[in-house]
């Protein structure tokens, strides 16, 4: 079994935005030469999240209207007392920071319309995505 491992750095521009990685991470994958295994996506960050889903811009706005009217920011939250981006913690810890996905044959294994997104829930930032491709 090997270990395949990559940085991605991505530049956000706005306080909430859904990035597509998807071509990024298949790269990365291509690279890693392994044709069998899972690749592990990972955002080392408490107020960013990733989603696999479809990436098209109307359910993009619809991604991020469910997470301003669910998690409410500005919603009176206490750690907004101290750092304005509650919100962006809570929809971070709930909607998750790494996904799994399989690789057989060296591709990705992903619905048509799955996508890999990164979503900046506390932006602009710089984010970080950790890709670990594990197999043979
Ligand atoms: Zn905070």
């Amino acid at each position: 079994m090997r270990i395949y491992s990559e940085e991605l750095s991505i530049k956000t521009e706005k306080r909430f935005q859904v990035v597509s990685i998807t071509s990024r991470v298949e790269e990365v994958v291509r690279r890693s030469g392994i044709s069998e295994g899972f690749c592990l996506i990972f955002v080392p960050h408490a107020t960013a999240a990733l989603i696999i889903n479809e990436y098209e811009p109307r359910i993009v706005s619809d991604y991020i209207k469910w997470i301003t009217d669910v998690f409410r920011p500005g919603g009176g939250w206490e750690h907004d007392k101290i750092d304005d981006n509650a919100h962006a913690h809570i929809a971070s810890s709930m909607i998750g920071c790494s996904r799994f996905l399989p690789v057989t044959r060296g591709s990705l294994v992903r619905g048509t319309w799955q996508e890999v997104m990164l979503v900046e829930l506390d932006g602009p930032r710089v984010r970080k995505v950790l890709i670990q491709v594990v197999g043979e």
